[in-house]
């Protein structure tokens, strides 16, 4: 068999990820694309959680921009993530693989709320658990719920799906010459300031130990790479000794 970097993972997916060339919204092509992605993974042993975004529907501080009160639009945001964690669930589903969506607000019609041991039980039974809500309370973000559930599962990495191949110095979009960094230790990762995750979830990363790897979800195949070990996005871990 063959062999793998990591046992226990969560996965995070922005809700950007899920929104593929539209505007905003679902597409749901893509969304089905990296449900394939998870898939493959997960047909090799994995026991993957993932924690989804919402910011492809609704972000609470861009809300609040327009004077509505922060704490109802982080609601929303919240509520997104729901939403998107349905997709998700369906399009794993379709492949044959089971799944849970766990909350961290109540919506018992729709998943089941998130209880940690229950949680673990799931992944240890060959499901794909899905947690949504975010951490459920207003002011953070998914990025912080990741490695909240990261400590919670005892999962050993957060892969950080995004759109570019890992963290560079610079926006490798705008400027042609950035550089990309193989490896970063938290605090590098914090004073670049370049958006691999908010200081808050790189804090409680660093407090609990968690490593994160940031790569290019889009990129067909790179999931896989990354949990057989090759050297694929930017590692964020603790200072060598
Ligand atoms: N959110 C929140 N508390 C949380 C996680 C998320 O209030 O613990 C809200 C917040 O408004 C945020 C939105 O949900 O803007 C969507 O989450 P996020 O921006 O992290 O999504 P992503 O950027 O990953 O798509």
């Amino acid at each position: 068999m063959e062999s793998m970097a990591f046992n226990r993972l969560i996965l995070k997916l922005s809700g950007d990820v899920l929104k593929g060339t539209e505007r905003s919204g679902i597409d749901f092509n893509k969304v089905g694309a990296i449900a394939a992605e998870i898939a493959e993974v997960h047909n090799k042993g994995l026991q993957i959680g993932i924690v989804i975004g919402g910011g492809n529907l609704f972000r609470g501080a861009e809300i609040a921009k327009f004077g509505y009160d922060r704490v109802i639009a982080d609601n929303m945001g919240m509520l997104s993530t729901i939403i998107n964690a349905l997709a998700v669930q369906n399009a794993i589903e379709n492949l044959g693989i089971d799944t849970r969506v766990m909350t961290a607000i109540r919506i018992v019609e729709l998943a089941e709320p998130f209880i940690q041991r229950r949680a673990i039980r799931h992944l240890e039974r060959r499901r794909v658990v899905i947690f949504a809500a975010g951490t459920g309370n207003p002011m953070f973000t998914t990025d912080s719920a990741a490695a909240l559930r990261a400590s919670q599962i005892g999962a050993e990495v957060i892969l950080k799906g995004t759109k570019v191949d890992g963290v560079y110095d610079k926006d490798p979009l705008q400027f042609p010459e950035a550089m990309k960094f193989d490896e970063l230790d938290y605090m590098q990762a914090i004073n670049l300031n370049v958006g691999v995750m908010d200081m808050t979830a790189i804090t409680f990363c660093s407090d609990n130990k968690i490593p994160i790897i940031v790569f290019d979800i889009n990129r067909p195949g790179n999931l896989n790479r990354v949990v057989v070990g090759e050297d694929v996005g930017t590692l964020v871990k603790e200072v060598k000794s």
